[in-house]
């Protein structure tokens, strides 16, 4: 579905709280995207490291001859890392990207709404948690909105754009202008869980862990594998370890929650590896080794 007219302000200033694996590339694309980018995080130093992130990644588009230098100090500039949420008095789109739970996002929105102005947007991106839910809580149901980015973010053009009971059309259609103003792609889906790329990727996912615990085949295998045949971009353990492992199991939580699927109970392997630290390519290692650290797949 096409939102039916555009003619709505560009969003200027934008807030993504939580500098985490989905957070970090959402900045990159919005200031890459010409907006004011305030970053905020509950932990001291990750908005910051959330920075010197998107500084790596844009360097290697400036190496490909993707980026002018200039361009690179641009966006680099329009990134801010903030650690009091009343310097958010003035944005007119917060996204939220924390932990994948109602109570923590319920007690991100209340906070917002507090110090945000009434125009601002409040836009979610969760992956499996209701949109009407979580707006109920935020004070702002009616200017609420999810936008569940894809990993990574900064280089996966699609975004599902899903209203909840009370979304306004004037939000739905300034939070789809926003997309496109940012360079990417949305499509209009229903607020249920997992909408319709989780819906197909959390059980995927765990059939292939389950493959390995049966021993059927290795990680490495099933990703040659899938990639060969179906032509995926990444196999299911190299996105694996792009989410994370405990992101993985809140996922399945709360898709399972909701749903009762089968398919969505997480597997035991994943709950073992979360116990010793293999949580995927931010600790270094996963279902594969990683030998420097880095978040980014690109
Ligand atoms: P993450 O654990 O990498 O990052 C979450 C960040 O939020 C952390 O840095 C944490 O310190 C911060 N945070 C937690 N509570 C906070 C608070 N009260 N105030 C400020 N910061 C807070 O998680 P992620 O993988 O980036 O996932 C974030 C959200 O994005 C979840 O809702 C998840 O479902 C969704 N999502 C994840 C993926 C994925 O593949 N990882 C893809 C699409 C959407």
């Amino acid at each position: 579905m096409q939102a039916n007219q555009h003619s709505t302000q560009p969003v200027q200033k934008l807030a993504v709280i939580g500098a985490g694996t989905m957070g970090t590339g959402i900045a990159i694309v919005a200031a890459r995207g010409g907006c004011k980018t305030f970053i905020v995080d509950h932990r001291a130093g990750l908005a910051e490291r959330a920075i010197d992130q998107a500084k790596i990644f844009l360097d290697r588009s400036v190496n490909k001859g993707k980026l002018t230098v200039h361009e690179r100090d641009e966006i680099i500039d329009r990134m801010h890392a903030v650690d009091r949420l009343d310097q958010l008095a003035d944005v007119d789109l917060v996204i939220e990207a924390v932990f994948e739970s109602l109570q923590v996002k319920h007690e991100v929105f209340q906070a917002l709404n507090q110090v945000c102005k009434p125009s601002c947007l409040f836009a979610s991106n969760t992956s499996t948690i209701s949109i009407t839910e979580i707006a109920g809580g935020s004070g702002r149901d009616d200017r609420f909105i999810g936008l569940h980015f894809c990993l990574p973010a900064q280089l996966m053009k699609l975004v599902e754009v899903s209203r909840g009971i009370s979304t306004s059309d004037e939000c739905f259609e300034r939070a789809w202008a926003f997309c496109e103003q940012v360079g990417q792609r949305p499509v209009h889906t229903q607020d249920t869980p997992g909408f319709v790329l989780n819906y197909f990727l959390i059980p995927f996912n765990n059939d292939a862990i389950r493959l390995v615990e049966q021993g059927v085949a290795s990680p490495t295998d099933i990703d040659v594998a899938i990639k060969t045949a179906l032509g995926y971009a990444m196999g299911p353990f190299e996105l694996l370890d792009l989410v994370g492992m405990d992101t993985q199991l809140l996922l399945c939580e709360a898709m399972h929650g909701l749903t009762h699927e089968k398919r969505a109970v997480c597997p035991p392997l994943v709950k073992r590896m979360i116990a010793a630290g293999r949580l995927g390519k931010k600790t270094g290692i996963g279902f594969h080794r990683y030998s420097d650290q880095k978040i980014f797949g690109a």
